[in-house]
């Protein structure tokens, strides 16, 4: 619990009302994973009928819904109508973006920050939107570099900007709780470009 607030409402009621918010995959494909968390329990040589987790599969399931949601939302759905234009030509930088993905090798999350920078060039989108877009491409399964690559393109596409900066600091869980990494370390990506001017054979008569 954060704060005093959230008290009165249980974990579970939570994450329903995050959940809410999103895109839904469906109830067969939620009913697909449920059984799919059924067989986990199972394999890894639980008792999926014990008390505490029989609801576990469902929780689950629901769960990776909401990690997944990013597939079905779309950069044009989500930016539409917070575009300004503007005149501004200073760096404009969105930093502390609270960063939560899942490693697409292991179904394990990678949790960080995101910073994200431009330079505008007429078009400047809104703030929150920035922080919109790093979840879209989070809340799908990832790599950390791919994740880093793929905002950066997104705000290219959509402000055709000077230049984007992507800076993503995380923690991978699948290397901490595994061993593989000292539990302290923190993977540094940047990522930048600049707009290219334009190639003869992109000029059209
Ligand atoms: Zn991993």
């Amino acid at each position: 619990m954060r704060d005093g607030n959230s008290e009165t409402e249980t974990e579970l009621q939570a994450a329903e009302r995050r959940i809410g918010k999103i895109a839904r995959c469906g109830a067969a494909r939620v009913a697909s994973m449920e059984q799919s968390f059924l067989a986990l329990l199972e394999a890894i040589g639980e008792d999926p009928k014990r008390e505490g987790l029989l609801r576990t599969p469902g929780r689950a399931a629901r769960a990776f819904e909401f990690l997944t949601a990013g597939y079905r939302q779309s950069l044009d759905e989500l930016v539409n109508n917070a575009l300004f234009d503007s005149e501004a030509s200073e760096i404009i930088l969105v930093k502390d973006i609270e960063l939560y993905s899942l490693c697409e090798h292991h179904l394990i999350p990678f949790i960080g920050k995101a910073h994200v920078a431009y330079i505008p060039n007429g078009k400047v989108v809104g703030l929150s939107k920035t922080a919109r877009i790093v979840d879209m491409f989070a809340r799908r399964l990832q790599i950390q570099e791919n994740l880093t690559m793929q905002i950066a393109d997104a705000l290219m596409k959509t402000l055709e900007p000077r230049g984007v900066g992507v800076v993503i600091e995380a923690k991978h869980l699948c290397m901490m709780m595994r061993g593989v990494e000292k539990q302290n370390s923190v993977v540094c990506l940047a990522f930048s470009k600049r707009m290219p001017a334009p190639a003869p054979s992109s000029y059209r008569f």
